[in-house]
């Protein structure tokens, strides 16, 4: 799961639709996203040595056309042949509350961290 959220943000295609379920693959990727932030994983189920699927909950913060937003998705694997495949996931797209901690890990909140990232002049108060 993280190795494919790492593959992600260097854009290797090639990894991602590797490991992703014959099945379910796509023939290529769309990268949308201007840079991505952080990922928080929420939720493991399965995906040890004797399981054949897997289940990955997460959150992975990007920014795009100057806006940070949040993928949260559930992620669904299956074991094939002692390899892990991505099989397709149910996922919904979120806004950070303002007063929330920074999905890019930062410890700060969000309205003092990336919620600022595209802000070209300070404000005055
Ligand atoms: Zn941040």
């Amino acid at each position: 799961m993280r190795s494919r959220y790492v593959a992600f943000v260097l854009r290797r295609q090639d990894y991602l639709l590797r490991t992703w379920h014959a099945d379910h693959r796509p023939l290529r990727l769309d990268f949308d996203v201007d840079r991505w932030l952080g990922l928080e994983i929420l939720r493991c189920e399965g995906g040890m040595e004797h399981d054949v699927s897997g289940l990955v909950e997460f959150r992975a913060a990007f920014e795009a056309d100057g806006e940070c937003r949040v993928l949260h998705e559930v992620s669904r694997f299956k074991c094939v042949d002692g390899c892990w495949f991505y099989v397709d996931g149910v996922c919904r797209m979120e806004h950070p509350g303002r007063n929330a901690r920074c999905p890019c890990g930062s410890g700060r909140r969000f309205k003092r961290c990336c919620s600022s990232m595209r802000r070209t002049a300070p404000r005055n108060s």
